[in-house]
C-alpha cells in the first residue's frame, strides 16, 4: 500500500495523487476492499498498466491495481477457453497460453497492458475477419459496488455482459476473465512499400485476402508501408541482430533522436517523414503469433484514434491527407490504418459495423491540439467514434447519438453502481451522469 504517490500515465499527459493504492491478490481481497470503501463512502478507480491517454483511472481517492493478481486460473482444453486473473499483463498471458498450446486470436501492437485494461477500452489489432480483444471474452466476474461477485456471459446476465465487455471500469472491479482462445499459430509477417494511389487501389484486396492487414502512411509523402500477417507452417525464425537493429535502434532509438529534433525545430518534420518513408524496406519474418503482434514502443507520443465505417475509409483518409497538407501540420509520425470486424458490444466503436481505424500520433512535447481538433472534425462528420483510451474531445451529448445502446449501458451502470462508487469527474462528464442521479 503506497500513499499519496504521484501517478503518471504512459504518455505523461496525466498526473494525479490517489489517497491510497491497493494491490489485492485474490478475489476475496477485492470484495473486502470494495465493501470497506462502500461502508466509508470512498470512491475507487481500477488501473491496469496506465497506458490510456484519457483520465479514466484518475482519482484522489482509492486506486486499485491487480498487478499482484495475475495468471491463469483454469484451462478448458476442449473448448479452448482459459479463465485468467484480470490483472494479467498480455505478455504474461500469451506466454502462459502458449504453454497450453493456445493463443489469442488477435492482438494490438503492444503487449504490456493488463487484460482487463485492454478489454475495458476496446483495445484492438487489425484484420477484417476478427473483432477487437473484448470479442474474445466469453465470460467475466465483476465485483460490483455491493461487494457481490456478478458472473456474466452470453448465457448468463447477458445484458450485463454486453455492457461489461467495454465498460471503462465503471461497472465494478473485473476480477476474472474467460477468454476464447485458438490453437497456437505462427504468422508470416511481410512489409512492402507502395504509392498512396496503388495502395488505395489494392486496399479492398489486401483487406479481404490477408488475415491481418494494416498500412502506415508517411505524412508529406506519397508512400505507404503495408503490413501483412498470415498463418504459416514455416519454421519460426530466431530473433536476429538485424531484427534487434530494426526494432530497437531504427524504430525506437534513431526515430526517438530525430523526433526530438522535430520538437525543437518543427519545420524539420517534413524532411523526417520523407526520410522515414525512404527508409522503409521489404521485411519478412516468421514467428509464433504472440511474438509477432507486439513491437517495443520506446518513443513517447500523444495519440488520437477514430473508428469510422469501413465503406467511408478511402474518402476520409484522403480528406485527412489533404488537411495535413492544407494546414501544413508539422507531423512526422506515420498515420496507422487498421480494419476490424463489427460486433454487438454496447460501447464498442465497432458496434454493428465493419470498421476502419485511423490513428494519429504526435511526438511527446510537440503541439497536437490543433491537428487533433481538425482531424476530429473530419471523423465526426463521417460517423466517427473515438477510441476510449486515446485523446478526443467528446462528452455525453455528442457520444450518445453515436451509440445505439448508450441508454442501455447507462441503465446497467446505474443498476450495478447506483451511488457512482466507480466514477470520477471525467467519467461523469463523459457518460452524462449528474450528481442527482446518484443515490
Ligand atoms: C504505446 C501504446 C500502444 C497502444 N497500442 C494500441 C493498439 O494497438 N490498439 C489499441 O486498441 N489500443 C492501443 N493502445 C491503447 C491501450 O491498449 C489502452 O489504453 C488500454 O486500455 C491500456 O491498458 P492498461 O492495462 O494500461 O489499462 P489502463 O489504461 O490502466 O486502464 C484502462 C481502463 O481499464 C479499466 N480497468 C483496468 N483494470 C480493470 C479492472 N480490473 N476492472 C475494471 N476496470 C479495469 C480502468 O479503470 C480504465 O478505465 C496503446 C497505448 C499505448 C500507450
Amino acid at each position: 500500500m503506497a500513499n499519496k504517490t504521484l501517478w503518471r500515465n504512459w504518455g505523461g499527459n496525466l498526473k494525479y495523487r490517489p489517497s491510497k493504492v491497493s494491490y489485492p491478490d485474490s478475489e476475496k481481497k477485492i470484495v473486502k476492499l470494495v465493501k470497506k470503501c462502500a461502508a466509508k463512502k470512498r470512491k475507487i478507480r481500477a488501473i491496469g498498466s496506465g497506458h490510456s491517454w484519457t483520465p479514466l483511472c484518475e482519482t484522489d481517492q482509492i486506486l486499485v491495481s491487480l498487478d499482484e493478481y495475475q495468471g491463469i486460473e483454469s484451462v478448458d482444453q476442449d473448448k479452448m477457453q482459459a479463465t485468467v486473473f484480470a490483472g494479467t499483463k498480455i505478455q504474461n498471458l500469451t506466454a502462459l497460453l502458449f504453454k497450453h498450446g493456445l493463443a489469442m486470436e488477435n492482438l494490438g501492437d503492444i503487449d504490456v497492458q493488463s487484460i482487463a485494461g485492454a478489454i475495458s477500452t476496446g483495445t484492438h489489432g487489425t484484420g477484417i475477419s476478427m473483432g477487437n480483444i473484448p470479442t474474445q471474452v466469453v465470460a467475466m466476474d465483476i465485483v460490483i459496488a455491493s461487494g457481490e461477485v456478478v458472473h456474466c456471459s452470453e448465457e448468463e446476465n447477458q445484458d450485463i455482459f454486453k455492457a461489461a465487455q467495454i465498460c471503462l471500469g465503471t461497472l465494478g472491479i473485473i476480477s476474472k476473465i474467460t477468454l476464447q482462445c485458438v490453437p497456437a499459430y505462427k504468422l508470416k509477417y511481410d512489409i512492402t512499400k507502395e504509392s498512396v494511389e496503388d495502395g488505395l487501389e489494392n486496399l479492398a484486396d489486401y483487406i479481404a485476402n490477408n488475415r491481418n492487414y494494416e498500412f502506415y502512411w508517411f505524412p508529406h509523402t506519397n508512400t505507404i508501408q503495408n503490413k501483412f500477417s498470415n498463418i504459416t507452417d514455416e519454421p519460426a525464425q530466431k530473433s536476429t541482430p538485424l531484427n534487434f537493429i530494426n526494432d530497437y535502434v531504427l524504430e525506437n532509438g534513431l526515430f526517438g533522436a530525430i523526433s526530438a529534433v522535430t520538437r525543437v525545430v518543427p519545420r524539420t518534420s517534413k524532411s523526417v517523414a520523407k526520410l522515414s518513408a525512404a527508409a522503409v524496406g521489404t521485411v519478412s519474418k516468421v514467428n509464433w503469433s504472440h511474438l509477432v503482434y507486439a513491437t517495443p514502443r520506446l518513443v513517447k507520443f500523444n495519440e488520437m484514434e477514430y473508428n469510422i465505417p469501413i465503406e467511408s475509409f478511402n474518402d476520409v483518409f484522403l480528406e485527412v491527407v489533404d488537411a495535413i497538407e492544407r494546414y501544413q501540420f508539422k507531423v512526422h509520425f506515420p498515420l496507422e490504418n487498421r480494419f476490424l470486424k463489427g460486433d454487438d458490444i454496447y460501447l464498442s466503436p465497432a458496434y454493428q459495423r465493419d470498421s476502419a481505424h485511423i490513428s494519429l500520433h504526435v511526438y511527446k512535447g510537440k503541439a497536437y491540439q490543433k491537428y487533433f481538433k481538425t482531424m476530429e472534425a473530419i471523423f465526426l462528420n463521417n460517423q466517427g467514434r473515438p477510441h476510449w483510451a486515446k485523446m478526443h474531445n467528446l462528452t455525453a451529448e455528442q457520444l450518445a447519438p453515436r451509440y445505439p445502446m448508450w441508454n442501455k449501458f447507462l441503465a446497467i451502470r446505474q443498476q450495478l453502481d447506483p451511488k457512482g462508487m466507480f466514477l470520477n469527474a471525467y467519467l461523469m462528464n463523459l457518460l452524462g451522469v449528474e450528481m442527482e442521479d446518484l443515490g
